[in-house]
């Protein structure tokens, strides 16, 4: 395995970063606390080449590897502090462009992919539901034909980027009996009779991304509408997941550098008792705990991106990687408030909001406690 990067991969990773410092960081506690997505953070990304990164340049895209897109999303993660427009801008990447990609028809793919790597619309991906989170087998929305339309009832709820969506994939089932094997996946636009989208849902971090339910009343879709094929939802589903897995975490590297550099500094200024708090061993263990997990976050996420490169199956690797930075990431922020005492517990300073926006990443793309499941399944058990 060769980590190294090419000199082009770490002009592009400088360049995000300038380009995230300087482009997409004001005013961000204002929208912090307001639930304020930024559209103008959005098409600069989109100006930059961030939403089309690994797709196909015929459809709008940069044909970057696997390895050059994780980076990217580091660069980003990095210098971006507005963490619920990179999770928005992942959202979309990895649940609604890729399915696109990989499973779409060709006239799906030209209609849709174009237009969301340029950032003119905006995807959102509805599995979720009330009564069925974790356990995706357990889907109450239903398709079912009639004549030349699917018609779809019941309701999604939890969906990222729904508030300001003009695209959208999502599963229902269309044959109750296979559960999981029964769901299909369909992609169409914002306007079709039936769909309802619900206010926006407020939370505990990510606040910058929006998110909402998706209600289908009687919703009416085109027979073009179905995403790969009719009972092939599953498929489509598991394959977005081990991309959102992977590459959703590589702006939780790149967040985990910046903050232990923060920290480190802080660290060698802050004094008390005549000396830099760093000298203190207690402190120091932190800092270096926190770079023990950044450095085995990146070892297990590059082995990831090197694994799909060799279109190598990489489910349990996938789960590892998400199980072990989200949590990693939650602990680092709980370390770097308690490094920074007083001033870490103030919102002015930025850290309790990282830890707000952290929490969420134990919880989305499939929680911790599921990630352990399909690591045991592996192992047997
Ligand atoms: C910020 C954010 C953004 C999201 N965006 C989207 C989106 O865009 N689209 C979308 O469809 N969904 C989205 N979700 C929803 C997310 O995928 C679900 O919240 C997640 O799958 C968990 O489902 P649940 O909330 O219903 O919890 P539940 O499945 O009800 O789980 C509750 C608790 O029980 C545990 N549990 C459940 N089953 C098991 C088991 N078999 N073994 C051990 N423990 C178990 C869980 O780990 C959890 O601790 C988002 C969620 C968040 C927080």
């Amino acid at each position: 395995m060769d980590f190294s990067f090419t000199p082009e991969q770490l002009a592009l990773r400088a360049e995000l970063v300038k380009f995230a410092r300087r482009e997409l960081n004001e005013g961000l506690a204002d929208r912090d606390r307001s639930h304020a997505f930024s559209r103008e953070g959005w098409s600069r990304c989109a100006a930059m080449g961030i939403l089309g990164l690994p797709f196909p340049k015929e459809y709008g895209g940069s044909d970057a590897d696997v390895l050059t897109t994780l980076l990217a999303m580091e660069a980003l993660g990095y210098g971006c502090r507005d963490s619920g427009l990179i999770f928005a801008m992942n959202a979309q990447m990895w649940a609604v462009q890729t399915p696109i990609w990989n499973f779409g028809t060709d006239e799906q793919k030209r209609r849709y992919l174009p237009r969301l790597c340029a950032g003119q619309s905006i995807g959102a991906h509805g599995m979720s539901e009330p009564d069925s989170g974790s356990d995706s087998s357990a889907l109450a929305t239903t398709a079912t034909r009639r004549g030349d339309r699917w018609i779809l009832k019941g309701t999604k709820t939890f969906v990222t980027n729904a508030p300001i969506a003009d695209v959208f994939v999502v599963f229902a089932t269309t044959d109750r009996s296979r559960g999981f094997m029964g769901l299909t996946g369909f992609v169409f636009e914002k306007g079709v009779k039936g769909l309802r989208i619900g206010n926006p849902i407020e939370k505990m971090g990510l606040r910058t991304s929006p998110m909402a339910e998706l209600i289908f009343e009687d919703c009416e879709l085109p027979s073009d509408a179905l995403l790969g094929r009719e009972g092939g939802g599953a498929e489509v589903f598991s394959s977005s997941m081990e991309w959102e897995r992977g590459c959703l975490l590589a702006s939780y590297l790149g967040a985990m550098e910046h903050q232990l550099e923060t920290c480190v500094e802080y660290a060698r200024t802050r004094r008390q008792f005549q000396r830099p708090i760093g000298k203190f061993q207690s402190v120091a263990n932190k800092l270096v705990d926190m770079k023990v997990r950044l450095e085995t976050s990146r070892l297990l996420l590059y082995r990831l991106a090197w694994l799909k490169t060799a279109g190598r199956e990489a489910v349990t690797d996938a789960a590892i990687a998400k199980l072990y930075l989200s949590e990693s990431w939650v602990q680092s922020c709980l370390d770097a408030i308690q490094v920074h005492g007083g001033y870490g517990y103030m919102s002015e300073f930025g850290f309790e909001r990282d830890l707000r926006d952290s929490i969420a990443g134990r919880i989305y793309s499939g929680t911790s406690e599921i990630q352990r499941n399909i690591i045991a399944t592996q192992l047997g058990l």
